[in-house]
């Protein structure tokens, strides 16, 4: 196994330069002469993949914690106990997105850290992450418009959570924006029922990086993306690619829910 990725994190490179393993597993090489060994790249990835649950914990609690403090506040108005609210329901609204906004971006680093890209954000990477975070903040207007009429028929607290599961599929954004020229990505069904989209997917694979962009990301697609005929909240789907770290098993934050 070889493998060529970028990276220019100085913490990374300075425990690259004291790594006392063999180089049998081969060096990965980079812009500016700076060379890994895959296991130190190895070893960055499988960190990614198990900080992902730590993420999705904290903002679950922060995002939850928003919402609730502004279906609060929203009812303390509509019942008619205060003429305004106590918190400022826009500066609420400001909080939950900044909270999308600092998580998307974490979720992205750690999916290109999964797939072995150790670089900084890219233009291109923002401009994508850019384009998820203005659905959520279009989707926000909504649910914030619900919580002071009392309008939509879902659970608050249940809504909350479908933008938690949208930070899973910001990690596969940069998962996918991270694969080395030349991967090979497959979809896998998750552990549960598929819905048709999802198992199109699967089927037509494996796609070639190249194809995989064209015809699943850019068209909007990735395992619990909103845009799956599912809507992603049930999705347990996940990506595998040939190169340059494999996945062998579906990723433990992809619990039942
Ligand atoms: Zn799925």
């Amino acid at each position: 196994m070889d493998i060529s990725i970028l990276v220019d994190d100085p913490r990374i490179l300075e425990k690259a330069r004291h790594s006392h393993r063999s180089p049998a597993g081969g060096f990965a090489g980079f812009r500016g002469g700076q060379f890994l060994p895959v296991a130190v790249v190895a070893e960055e990835s499988a960190r990614a993949y198990q900080e992902v649950p730590n993420l999705l914990r904290e903002f679950s609690s922060s995002f939850g914690m928003l919402q609730q403090l502004y279906h609060q506040n929203a009812l303390l108005v509509s019942e008619g106990k205060t003429a305004v609210p106590l918190v400022p329901l826009g500066a609420i609204e400001n909080q939950m997105k900044a909270g999308i906004r600092a998580s998307y971006l974490s979720a992205m680093t750690l999916g290109k850290r999964a797939a072995g890209d150790l670089r900084a954000t890219t233009d291109e990477e923002q401009a994508y992450l850019k384009r998820l975070r203005l659905d959520e903040y279009q989707f926000l207007r909504g649910f914030t418009g619900d919580m002071r009429t009392g309008g939509g028929r879902m659970d608050y607290g249940e809504r909350a959570e479908w933008y938690v599961n949208a930070v899973r599929e910001v990690f596969w954004l940069g998962w996918v924006l991270g694969q080395k020229p030349g991967s090979v990505i497959s979809w896998h069904n998750g552990d549960t029922a598929h819905c048709r989209s999802c198992d199109e997917f699967a089927s037509h694979g494996p796609y070639s990086l190249e194809d995989f962009r064209r015809d699943v990301l850019d068209r909007g697609y990735l395992p619990q993306a909103g845009a799956l005929d599912c809507r992603g909240f049930h999705c347990r789907c996940f990506l595998t690619s040939s190169d340059p770290i494999p996945l062998d098993e579906q990723p433990g934050w992809l619990e039942k829910r």
